[in-house]
Formats: C-alpha cells, structure tokens, sequence
C-alpha cells in the first residue's frame, strides 16, 4: 500500500504568485479615452493615430468618440495616441 504524499504548504510569495495569475485570467477591463479639453491645443496627433477612438468637434478641438470607450483590440491605439499627446491630455481611464 503507498501512502499519499502531503503537498508542501505554499510560501506567501508563491500565493501572491498565485493570485496575480488568476487575476490575469479575469475578465478583461474595460478602457477608455478622455480628452481634457482645457489642455488640448488642437494638434490632432490623436486623431491621427487613432481616428477610430478621437474626433474634432466643431471648435476644432478633438474629443473622445461616443462615449469614450475603447473597442477591443483598440487599447494599443488608445495608448499611441496618450504617448502621442504632447500637451497630455489624453487620459486612459480602466474600469
Ligand atoms: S493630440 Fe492632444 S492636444 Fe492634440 S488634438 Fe489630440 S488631445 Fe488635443
């Protein structure tokens, strides 16, 4: 007759190992886009790099599409267009 191993208690760092997995594994978060429109100057960076996530408004400023919410798939684009904003008013908000 064998006898079962006892599996090792597992140390707080191989937990938090753990977990950091599982929550890789969640459903992904949803982003989105937020023009400030006190810092935007109109340089239309953003809509070019991401016409599918930015639009100008009739004042010539851009301002996020809809709602702002990022499609999925999009979020490179959402960043290119943040990183590409030199007045940094693009903001990427996780929810
Ligand atoms: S790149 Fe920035 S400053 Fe220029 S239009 Fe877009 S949000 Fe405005």
């Amino acid at each position: 007759m064998t006898i079962p191993r006892m599996r090792a208690a597992r140390s707080p760092k191989e937990e938090r190992t753990i977990a950091a997995k599982s929550a890789s594994r969640a459903a992904p978060a949803t982003s989105k886009v937020k023009v400030d429109p006190a810092r935007c100057q109109v340089h239309a960076r953003c809509i070019a790099v991401a016409p599918e996530l930015f639009e100008l408004d009739r004042f010539g400023s851009s301002s996020e599409k809809g709602r702002g919410i990022v499609p999925p798939g999009l979020e490179h684009k959402a960043r290119l267009a943040k990183a590409n904003c030199p007045e940094f008013a693009v903001e990427i908000i996780e929810e």
